[in-house]
Order: C-alpha cells, then structure tokens, then sequence
C-alpha cells in the first residue's frame, strides 16, 4: 500500500517546525515514522502535508535535570535502551525501552513520537504515568508545561493541540533505595503488549511499604492509576496476601475488549501481573 500524496518539509529549528504547524493545518509532525507512516500506507492517517523533525538539532538530549529524567523529541528506544545514564538512574526504564517491538523499529521510533501517538499497546504511556511524566509543548503561542494528569485523553488522544509539538518529556527520577517493575505479556515477541503492569515501592527503615505506585497499561483507553486501591498497604510491611485482597478491586475496570484479547482476558491478565510485579518489588528489596 502506498500513502496518498502529501508535502513534505524538513526544518531545522523547532521555531520553523511549530511555525508550519501553525499555518499547514492538515498537517502531522514525522518523528521516527514507525507509527504514522504504517496508518498513511493503510490510508486511516491522510495528511497533506509532513514536518519531518530529523533534521532539528538540539532535541536529541537525554540528562538528568531538576530530578526529571529529560528526553528530546528525537529521542529513539534504541538510544534510552543503550543509555549508562538511563540504566543508573531508572533500569526499568531502560528495559522497558529494550522490550519494545525489535531492533528496526527501537531505532527509528521516539519515545515522544509513542507518547504523542498514545496507543494504549504501547509501553511509553505506562511509563509517563508511573514515573509521573511532565510534557513541554510548544507552539508560536509559546511553550508550556503539562503533568502527566490530564495529558492522555482516550485512544491516539493526548492534550496536544493541532499546533503543538511535544519537544521534551522528563520521568521522575527514582528515589535511593526504591524498586520499581513493568511486565508485560504480549502473544510473540516483539509484538504490541495486550496489558501491562508497573510498580513502584519504597521502605522504611524498618521495613513498611512507605510509597507505592502502581499503573497499569493496555486495559483502558489511557493509562490506569490504580495506586489509591493499594493506598491500606502504606506502613505494613510487604504482604502478598494482603496484596492479594486489594488486587480484586483493582480488577473492576472498564476493560478495552478488541480481536487480540477479551475483556474478560485482560482482567486475568491484570491480575497476573500486578501479582508478578509485586513479587519483582518484593523481591528487590
Ligand atoms: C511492527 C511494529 C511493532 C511495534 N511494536 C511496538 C511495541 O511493542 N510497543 C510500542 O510501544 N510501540 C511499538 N511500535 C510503535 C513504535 O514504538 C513507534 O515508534 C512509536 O509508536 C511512534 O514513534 P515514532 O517516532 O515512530 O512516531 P511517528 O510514527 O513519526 O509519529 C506518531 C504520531 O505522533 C506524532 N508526533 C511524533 N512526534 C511528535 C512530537 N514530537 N510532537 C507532537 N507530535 C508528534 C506524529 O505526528 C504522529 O501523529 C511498533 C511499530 C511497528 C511498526
């Protein structure tokens, strides 16, 4: 299949990006391409004209500032999956970024691209909530600053406008002594994930869970926050039992039903793995 015509623009600073974003209405921003270009060659994405980003300098930063681990728009998988930094601060991001599809497609495809695509499948949109995501947006209107709350509205939805461009996201950095897990299931490897899971969990000194957040990805349209049903865990120590109890509200979503997985099967699956992550954490520590 090939994709119906369209103009094509390559900028070089994101001035000129959001620029053209402003004026070529019908127009999409082109990141890694593994996402857009798929939907335009089976004619259910038809822009008419793409703002190629490859060539903007300056987006391919990753570092650590202000307690945020900071990723440009041109960010790849690859690049977060082979970072030492990323690996130091926050490994489960780093393996989350190695499990994602295969190598082809870890380098082409950015992490902004999958968060501003907000494909429930995707691993990013669970890792923005986790690790409590912030999303700068610029437009010619200026620049701002959004939370992760808020930003995924429903499937291929976020809160960027027509004529904003996602330049950066940060993740929170893990605090010292906390462990953190994300599994998922997914029917071959490589393949999109039906549903899954992340954990993060930190200790006392005398051993009670002190914080514990924990998303799941995949069952919904957006990521689902499901810390608050583990919110009686907090200041008792780490009881797979007890886990166990909350997990069966946790299992009362609105579960996305589709041809890769019932609803019925994604409620299993939940269960499953927030069970296996809780094992990870406890493990850990
Ligand atoms: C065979 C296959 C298997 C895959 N498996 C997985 C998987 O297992 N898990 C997973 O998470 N992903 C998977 N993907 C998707 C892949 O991770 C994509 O790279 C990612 O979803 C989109 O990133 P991209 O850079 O390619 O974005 P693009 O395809 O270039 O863009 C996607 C959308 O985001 C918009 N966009 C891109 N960048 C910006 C920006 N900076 N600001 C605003 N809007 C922007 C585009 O306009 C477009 O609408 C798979 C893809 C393929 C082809």
């Amino acid at each position: 299949m090939k994709p119906p015509s369209f103009d094509y623009l390559a900028p070089t600073t994101v001035s000129e990006a959001v620029q053209a974003l402003a004026v070529r209405h019908g127009a999409r921003l082109l990141a890694g391409g593994q996402s857009l270009v798929p939907a335009m060659n089976l004619r259910l994405a038809r822009p008419d004209c793409l703002i190629d980003i490859n060539r903007i300098t300056g987006l391919c930063q990753l570092e650590v500032k202000e307690g945020y681990l900071r990723m440009g728009a041109r960010v790849t998988h690859h690049a977060v999956a082979c970072s030492t930094l990323v690996a130091g601060v926050s490994p489960v991001i780093a393996k989350t970024a190695a499990g994602i599809a295969h190598d082809a497609i870890r380098r082409r495809g950015t992490v902004c691209g999958s968060l501003a695509h907000a494909d429930p499948a995707a691993q990013w949109p669970l890792i923005a909530q986790l690790f409590a995501a912030q999303f700068d947006l610029q437009s010619v209107r200026g620049q701002r600053r959004v939370s992760v709350d808020g930003f995924f509205q429903g499937v291929y939805q976020t809160a960027i406008e027509p004529d904003e461009m996602l330049i950066q996201v940060g993740f929170q950095v893990s605090q010292p002594g906390e462990r953190s897990s994300v599994r998922w299931f997914s029917r071959r490897h490589g393949d999109f994930m039906i549903g899954a899971v992340g954990m993060r969990l930190s200790l006392s000194s005398d051993g009670r869970i002190d914080t514990l957040a924990v998303v799941g990805g995949g069952f919904e349209p957006q990521p689902s926050e499901l810390s608050m049903i583990f919110m009686p865990l907090r200041g008792h120590r780490p009881d797979r039992e007890a886990f166990q109890v909350l997990i069966e509200q946790a299992a009362k979503l609105e579960y996305l039903a589709d041809l890769r997985a019932s609803a019925y099967y994604r409620r299993a699956l939940l269960q499953r793995l927030l069970l296996q992550c809780f094992d990870d954490c406890g493990r850990a520590v």
